[in-house]
């Protein structure tokens, strides 16, 4: 799959003004030297309409990068916006290599077809796919109604080459845009397939979560899927990706079962059973066992403290798992601006709608553009605001609205499971009569006790996953970051300070962080927001 020749010469164009001669109006329009490019035009008399030796215009060359005033200049001296070179690439073409906004704008308020094609049948919209330039892409298409699902000669459409190339920002705005995601191209291949060729493990889970399933289906014309070819090609986290969301998506109670859902229910009514297993087994295998001697008043006293934090337990169990998470209603998003005006028109320069310049606040699924910190969840379908992750034994996300209720039910669950762990060890340890020589104490525990023996079985295995998830949760709040953003954190560009190494902007010490969250429940983002305008720079 090859993208734009406009990739080779753009290599070669790099500011070394320093080094290069300028030399012609050819290198003073691509180093932006307009005081010679005036000497060239007005005093040497050299022509800004014709191409150089390869056929490439002063014009382009400007629009490559960026430099409107010379773009201006070489427009008023009878530059020709329609003229192409020998690929039929015309200055648009260009401009989208670098995403060079205010050339373009120029170019087409001066009359320059936005559908433009050249050789391979690659307008603007494809070539700032092929180059990322989501920015570029959203500005021709909000602006000037540039089509972002029309195909070039080979029947591929911006989408497939953002795929192909993994640029996750530009699949999220032609996605969050309703691009065509089944679109065939002349190999049979959908932007999923190219996505899963190159192995980007991102644009696949964006394409696959914003998809309707179905591309998981379509074979290309060699007859495979995606995930065959991801198989094939030896991608297994990707394979395995594919095969989870297949089976997510299927009909068979096993395949539910095995991807994390029962229907809706996930795993919270297994969870909830085993403690309420636990609390009789510890009622009536512990506190209450008639072969064991009768229980002494601070024993018993401990036992129903254990009693009670399980109740607690199972009180902020109810809690965390039926309370709405956070969930982002679609305000902001398409809905309120459908009749109006595009969202995404005037995006870099409006600030105030919580928009940070940041690409994965878009959501392809939702149709929202939602705050930073927040995710979407295939499961919930829905985006959820400071989203940290989403518990199958909850069934339910965790996010801004129920992660102090999951912290606290997380370590109601280790003092129960330890509370509950001590009397029963005491019981035994002070409940067991002098063995016989040939009897083992772990023999006569097992025979005689099995109530006991099951019950410090569960009650270690939810010790233990109780413990691990209260420590990880806690250093977290201590840190005000999300789950989802310890384990991503490559992915968002609000977690980079400017030298690229990570750096956390809602962190605002150990003390408020937690008086923060036991207090409110989150911390307000916005507190510690600082102006971010990627777009606009
Ligand atoms: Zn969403
Ligand atoms: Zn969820």
């Amino acid at each position: 799959m090859a993208s734009s020749e406009i990739e080779v010469v753009s290599s070669e164009s790099q500011p070394k003004t320093q080094q290069i001669a300028i030399i012609d109006v050819f290198t003073a329009s691509a180093y932006g030297d307009f005081d010679k490019l005036r000497k060239f035009v007005e005093e040497d008399g050299a022509s800004v309409t014709t191409p150089d030796g390869n056929g490439y215009y002063a014009l382009q060359w400007a629009a490559l990068n960026n430099f409107l005033d010379i773009a201006q200049y070489i427009i008023e001296h009878g530059g020709n916006v329609h003229a192409s070179d020998n690929n039929k690439q015309t200055a648009l073409h260009w401009a989208a290599v670098r995403g060079s906004i205010a050339v373009a704008d120029l170019l087409l308020q001066n009359g320059a077809r936005v559908e433009a094609t050249d050789v391979n049948g690659f307008r603007a919209v494809h070539v700032a796919a092929q180059y990322g330039q989501t920015a570029f892409l959203n500005h021709i298409i909000a602006k000037y109604h540039a089509d972002y699902d029309v195909p070039d000669n080979d029947g591929r459409c911006p989408l497939h080459w953002a795929a192909y190339k993994g640029f996750t920002d530009t699949i999220r705005l032609l996605l969050f845009r309703d691009a065509s995601q089944s679109r065939q191209d002349k190999e049979g291949c959908t932007p999923l397939h190219w996505a899963v060729i190159r192995g980007n493990v991102e644009a696949c889970t964006i394409l696959v979560h914003a998809g309707t399933k179905q591309e998981l289906l379509v074979k290309d014309k060699a007859g495979f899927t995606p995930i065959q070819i991801a198989s094939d090609k030896g991608h297994r986290q990707i394979a395995l990706f594919l095969s989870h969301a297949a089976r997510t998506n299927s009909n068979h109670l096993m395949d539910k079962f095995c991807s994390g859902r029962v229907g809706d229910v996930g795993y919270a009514p297994i969870l909830f059973c085993a403690i309420i297993v636990e609390v009789i087994l510890f009622i009536n295998s512990v506190l209450a066992a008639p072969n064991l001697p009768r229980i002494t008043a601070i024993v018993g006293l401990w036992g129903w403290i254990g009693v009670s934090l399980a109740i607690g337990s199972l009180i902020m169990f109810y809690r965390c798992s039926s309370k709405d998470p956070g969930y982002i209603k679609k305000h902001g998003g398409l809905d309120g601006f459908e009749d109006t005006e595009d969202p995404l028109l005037n995006i870099d320069m409006n600030n105030s709608s919580g928009w940070t310049g940041d690409w994965s606040q878009l959501c392809p699924t939702c149709k929202i553009i939602r705050p930073v910190r927040s995710k979407h969840c295939p499961l919930c379908k829905h985006c959820i605001e400071q989203f940290d992750h989403h518990c199958p034994w909850i069934s339910n996300c965790v996010g801004k609205r129920n992660k102090r209720d999951f912290f606290f039910f997380v370590c109601l669950g280790t003092l129960t499971s330890f509370v509950g762990a001590s009397v029963a060890v005491h019981r035994i340890w002070t409940g067991i009569p002098a063995l016989p020589a040939d009897e083992t104490w772990v023999h006569y525990v097992i025979i005689h006790h099995p109530g006991i023996v099951a019950f410090l079985f569960l009650d270690a295995i939810i010790l233990l996953a109780a413990t691990t998830l209260a420590i990880v949760q806690a250093s977290q709040v201590a840190r005000n970051i999300t789950t989802n953003e310890f384990s991503n954190s490559i992915r968002y560009g609000y977690l980079r300070g400017p030298n690229g190494q990570f750096r956390n902007p809602y962190n605002h010490g150990c003390r408020k962080n937690c008086s923060d969250f036991l207090i409110r429940g989150y911390t307000e983002d916005e507190i510690a927001w600082p102006p971010l305008q990627r777009v606009a720079t």
